[in-house]
């Protein structure tokens, strides 16, 4: 983001636009914001949402069902300061709704939900909300907004509260709960995907593991009838209740010949049986030419004028305007937005642990659930949303985590080093004895 975006040598230039967001700035900003939350929303069928003449913020497509997060109940045993002084307002957002509306209908400003969209630049929690979210908007006694609270699922919960007279900054809470392992096992019926969508697992349950074998595996070609799967899977519950979150610990796909595994090791990355990774490595840079770091990530950065704590979520590379941006990994978008102060950008999910987001572009070339490789070219850099010059806002996020992107360990072994092949081999162990012996012929080994 270019809060911290600054030429060589002067701080000061930080004020030249800081300044302006406060006054005239809230305007532009504001049009913005209705103009580019306008657009359709990334739903193929065109829901309701597509036709609502306002921020249209709630994604309504279907891979995320409104069953599994009823964050409701949960709102009075957070760990939120008690609210009992002041007016509370509640929304539950529904298909078709736009924070620009629920804010109308609370009389809350425009301009306030500017300056929380600006909180929320480092963040960009507000911009995929989906029916079922829940938020609540706490007043103070002039009815000013002081809090905004976001309850995105039970285990998950963003807090934006107000600083001073024209910002918000934003907390994270995430219960940990507790995690439940299944194992799922059936044979292929048809083709892998179906089969894997019948027996419970999820669209993106079921990509993770094609993406996984695709190197030595051609699921619509080598697959027969009475192939079979087995699939090791923790799922996070906070109360008993599903939070979404899921990790696949390990796969056994059992042809008639072969044995296909990947089994999830503790540095993140997938490895066979023989502890060789299934992923490619990654690209330290998300670009092929060389540029100088304008902002360093830093999580407990301090703003230069509020003097808060605003954490910068990722590094800063000045650029000129059309520089080729390509994918540090393989993966799958699985974001294309448009956010009035992060600009035009793109966030990329690689396998279950790692995900990438490329912010302020000019031009982007790949759409919302396509697959990407390593080195494709997927945009444009540019200088859109809330930057004071041509530049690259680039994250890496681990296990929902941004981490430093130039220092972070990222995949880079082919294989598990001799020193922890002992331990790598009695996960495997116990991911195997969980699975059981698959039913049936298994040839191999
Ligand atoms: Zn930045």
């Amino acid at each position: 983001m270019d809060m911290d975006w600054k030429p060589p040598r002067s701080r000061r230039r930080n004020r030249t636009w800081i300044l302006p967001l406060g006054a005239m700035g809230g305007l532009l900003i504001l049009a913005f914001l209705v103009i580019t939350l306008f657009r359709q929303p990334n739903t193929p069928q065109g829901s309701a949402a597509a036709q609502t003449p306002a921020l249209t913020c709630s994604a309504t497509t279907a891979e995320i069902s409104t069953s599994d997060h009823d964050p409701g109940e949960k709102q009075g045993d957070t760990d939120s300061a008690p609210l009992q002084p002041d007016p509370v307002l509640t929304h539950e957002i529904a298909s078709g709704d736009s924070l620009s509306a629920i804010f109308d209908r609370f009389e809350i400003s425009q301009n306030t939900l500017c300056q929380i969209m600006a909180a929320d630049e480092s963040l960009l929690a507000l911009d995929i909300l989906r029916p079922g979210n829940l938020l609540t908007f706490t007043l103070d006694e002039t009815r000013r907004l002081a809090k905004m609270e976001l309850f995105i699922h039970p285990g998950k919960q963003v807090i934006y509260h107000r600083i001073d007279e024209t910002s918000f900054d934003y907390e994270e809470v995430a219960i940990p709960g507790e995690w439940r392992q299944q194992v799922i096992s059936d044979a292929i019926h048809g083709n892998f995907y179906n089969s894997a969508i019948a027996s419970g697992l999820t669209d993106q349950e079921a990509v993770i593991i094609t993406d996984l074998f695709k190197e030595q595996l051609n699921f619509g070609r080598d697959i027969r009838a009475g192939d079979r799967f087995q699939v090791v899977r923790n799922q996070q519950f906070v109360d008993d209740k599903f939070t979404g979150g899921s990790r696949i610990e390990g796969v056994r796909i059992i042809r008639r010949h072969r044995l296909h595994s990947a089994f999830l090791f503790e540095d993140g990355n997938y490895y066979d049986e023989k502890g060789e990774s299934l992923a490619r490595a990654f690209l330290r840079y998300p670009f092929k030419s060389r540029y100088r770091v304008s902002s360093h990530f830093n999580r407990t950065r301090r703003h230069p004028i509020t003097r808060r704590i605003a954490p910068h979520n990722g590094v800063d590379f000045p650029m000129p305007v059309g520089t080729p941006i390509v994918a540090t990994g393989d993966g799958r978008v699985t974001r294309v937005e448009k956010h009035p102060f992060a600009g035009r950008y793109v966030e990329i999910s690689h396998g279950s642990q790692y995900t990438t987001r490329y912010l302020h572009l000019h031009r982007i070339y790949v759409k919302r659930g396509q697959a990407v490789q390593r080195g494709q070219r997927i945009a444009l850099s540019g200088n859109s949303g809330r930057s004071t010059g041509p530049h690259l806002h680039f994250e890496l996020h681990i296990n929902d985590r941004p981490v430093n992107p130039l220092t972070a360990e990222i995949p880079t072994l082919v294989s598990i080093p001799k020193n922890k092949r002992q331990k790598f081999r009695e996960r495997v162990a116990e991911i195997v004895a969980v699975m059981g012996e698959p039913e049936g012929k298994l040839a191999a080994r």
